[in-house]
């Protein structure tokens, strides 16, 4: 039979699909618009995300993904199948084995519920295994993970911000936290609220963010328009904010982010921490793409702070890699995801 080896960034976010041999094949939303009457999929990916916020009360635009783990079960299968589908061109007579990340410190429970997703999903339970996140996205950013020496990543995603130091192959010590790129949005949808009387949304917030968002000052900040709806009378409204002003609404959370860094480096062996001196930390996932994170991580931890190439695919990337080197013997799965 014609088998396929596919590896799965399932981020609370995005989802990433690669394709052993072929590479990245497939970039979308973790999005999925259903009927609420009889849960007929309506649309998954970029075409949900549009609808988040705009649906009437007949349709559902949900992120079946939360805080890193399986937020809505069927939901999440059904997404998953659809882009499984998708990612395979709907070759479906194919025998898929597939590799998933999943975030460090997820429960036993969490865990079996991202391979019970995949099942449903019509993947063979003897055809999953699973992959810490942080390791993937350290082997994806290139980093020399294999080597005896420490290395230290942090993965922003939108619902967690995983820290993870490195050493032959395995993590020695990790962080999960549940602050990543969904609080900074939260965060800039609170701060209007309070200062701007005026209520948006999270597809706004999240523009805000990527536009005008910074965490230090930067060369030629500037401000944007921002409209949403008038707390005071109800009606439409239009205010400018600046980058500053942004800034200011995100201080707390990024706060919060490099506190995680922090807690880390002081569990860390002190032997990886010499060796963490030498090579810095690298930033992957869509939040390493915050102006100025990098800097301001590296100013607060004393150690050079580097984003990865393409830090969106990192995770994806590493999983490919791992595949190359998987072989799906009988039992492989368990053993492995028993640890996380
Ligand atoms: P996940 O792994 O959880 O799916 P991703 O690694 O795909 O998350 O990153 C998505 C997050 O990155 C979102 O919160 C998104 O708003 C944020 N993001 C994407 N681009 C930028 C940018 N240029 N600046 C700041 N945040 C960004
Ligand atoms: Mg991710």
């Amino acid at each position: 039979m014609f088998t396929r080896d596919i590896g799965i960034d399932l981020g609370t976010a995005n989802t990433l699909v690669c394709i052993r041999g072929k590479g990245i094949v497939m970039r979308e939303p973790s999005v999925v618009a259903y009927e609420a009457r009889n849960d007929i999929v309506r649309a998954v990916g970029t075409e949900a995300k549009e609808m988040i916020g705009r649906t009437p009360g007949s349709i559902l635009a949900v992120r079946p993904i939360k805080d890193g783990v399986i937020a809505d079960f069927d939901v999440t299968a059904a997404m998953l199948k659809k882009f499984i589908k998708q990612a395979l061109h709907g070759s479906i007579f194919t025998r898929v084995r597939v590799m998933i990340c999943v975030p460090v410190g997820v429960t036993e429970v969490e865990s079996r519920a991202v391979l019970n997703a995949a099942v449903q999903a019509g993947v063979s339970a003897n055809n999953i295994c699973l992959i810490p996140e942080p390791k993937a996205a350290a082997i994806g950013a290139g980093l020399p993970v294999e080597e005896s020496a420490g290395c230290m990543v942090v993965d922003i995603g939108g619902g967690t911000s995983e820290v993870a130091v490195l050493s032959l192959g395995d993590i020695v010590t990790a962080q999960s936290v549940r602050v990543a790129g969904d609080k900074l949005d939260e965060a800039i949808i609170n701060y209007i609220r309070k200062t701007h009387n005026m209520l948006i949304g999270e597809r706004t917030a999240e523009q805000i963010k990527i536009e005008l968002g910074s965490a230090i000052p930067f060369e030629g900040e500037g401000s944007m328009e921002v409209k949403g709806r008038n707390l005071v009378d109800g009606l439409p409204k239009s205010i400018v904010i600046t980058a500053k002003e942004v800034r200011e609404a995100m201080q707390d959370t990024v706060s919060q982010i490099i506190d995680a860094v922090r807690l880390t480096l002081e569990k860390t062996p002190p032997e990886l921490s010499a060796d963490i001196i030498d090579r810095g930390i690298t930033l992957t996932g869509g939040g390493a793409l915050l102006r100025g994170l990098d800097k301001l991580m590296s100013d607060e931890t004393g150690i050079p702070v580097f984003v990865a190439d393409n830090p969106l695919d990192c995770v994806v990337l590493g999983t490919a890699k791992e595949l190359e080197k998987t072989d799906f013997t009988e039992d492989r799965h368990y053993k492995k995801y028993r640890h996380y």
